[in-house]
């Protein structure tokens, strides 16, 4: 039996007690117990949300609560601005398209963050824009988005900031109520420890004002719903409940560390990471790197795809690759979620003897010691 190490951003290693919480026997969602463990998450999420707001939960992958945001928030004709600099800002033009939301984009260069400048002109040129779609770590590229300066545009404003705090929540700031932010939308599989499965969204008073006004077609996806029910501890539909008992110890976890010094714990292990990584000789891909995940760009000689491929099929190491343009031209290297300084050198140590495993003239330990070195302070 191998020993696996995960280190992709998305899906994260689970805490040994949310494992265990997984294989007890299933039980009843209506019960007085499943009540008590719903109301209990959704209290708990508040802290990590970093909001009083409600937050509510559906069964889907992250990519629902991106979709719902999108059919509760907004009205048959309404005008979106998108901000794409990756993967995932493209889901946000795509799915508001789906809806015949009118869809005015910000193309940022993959690996870049947005410049608030360019939202504000935007903004200056089209008043009537609804919503603004931003990404918090654009997964694809590692690249961290200034959410705070977003929302200081937004705030005094009639248009709603909705963030995709997806594979960042827990792990780089997002200070929902303090910023004024108006929707964050995140998922189970990443910085919340748990298998995927679970997407949450929090709201505040002027999208929930919006959610009432909102016109496109929607029923699984029904935020009310899913937010009137929450309240009670009930849903709306059969949940799954074995990923909310995995859930609850992982927020335990969160809780007891505290968000804080969680995102903090995030930081010290990419700061460490960047470091090993310039002391390997490589560039780091994204000019504004998040605390989720370190994106590394490869020389031209080296394929991305076989050496990712290679470090999980030998090694038994699972870094991710380059998603849709930068397939096999960069390696993502999560520190996400159930992680310690002690997983970064694991990661680093592995990403050295596998590059030098493939002929590539890496100073073996140059990581790794830069990686001790950074930890240490
Ligand atoms: N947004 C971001 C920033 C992500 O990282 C991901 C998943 N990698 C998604 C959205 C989509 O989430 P899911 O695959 O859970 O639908």
């Amino acid at each position: 039996m191998k020993k696996k190490h995960l280190f992709t951003p998305g899906p994260t290693p689970i805490p040994s007690d949310a494992l265990l919480a997984m294989a007890q026997p299933i039980d009843y969602h209506r019960s007085e117990d499943a009540v008590t463990l719903i109301k209990d998450v959704l209290e708990k999420l508040k802290h990590v949300f970093q909001t009083e707001n409600d937050v509510l939960f559906l069964t889907s992958s992250g990519t629902g609560a991106m979709d719902g945001a999108v059919a509760n928030l907004l009205c048959q004709g309404d005008k979106a601005l998108v901000i794409q600099s990756g993967k995932f800002g493209e889901r946000w033009a795509e799915i508001c398209e789906a809806y015949g939301v009118e869809v005015i984009t910000i193309n940022v260069t993959w690996g870049d963050s947005v410049a608030p400048e360019a939202v504000e002109a935007q903004l200056t040129v089209n008043p009537d824009i609804k919503a603004v779609f931003a990404t918090l770590c654009e997964t694809s590229t590692g690249a961290l988005h200034n959410i705070q300066a977003l929302a200081g545009l937004t705030q005094s404003s009639p248009t709603l900031l909705v963030v995709d705090a997806v594979s960042a929540l827990g792990a780089d700031d997002l200070q929902m109520d303090n910023w004024g932010v108006d929707v964050v939308v995140s998922c189970s599989q990443k910085g919340l420890m748990t298998p995927p499965g679970l997407a949450f969204a929090a709201l505040n008073h002027r999208a929930w004002e919006a959610v009432e006004r909102s016109d496109l077609p929607k029923y699984y996806l029904d935020f009310r719903k899913a937010h009137q029910r929450g309240l009670e501890g009930s849903v709306p539909y059969t949940p799954a409940v074995t990923l909310l008992a995995a859930l609850q110890c992982a927020l335990n976890h969160i809780c007891a560390e505290g968000i804080r010094p969680t995102i903090d714990r995030h930081n010290r292990l990419a700061t460490a990471t960047r470091s090993a990584v310039k002391a390997i000789g490589l560039p780091l891909f994204a000019t504004s790197p998040a605390n989720t995940l370190t994106s590394i760009r490869l020389p031209e000689e080296i394929d991305g795809k076989a050496f990712v491929k290679m470090m999980r099929e030998k090694h038994s190491v699972t870094y991710a690759g380059g998603q849709g343009e930068l397939s096999g031209k960069i390696v993502r290297i999560a520190h996400l979620g159930w992680m310690n300084e002690n997983d970064v050198i694991v990661a680093i140590s592995a990403f050295e003897r596998g590059l030098a495993e493939i002929g590539y003239d890496v100073p073996l330990g140059a990581g790794v010691a830069a990686a001790q070195e950074g930890l240490r302070k």
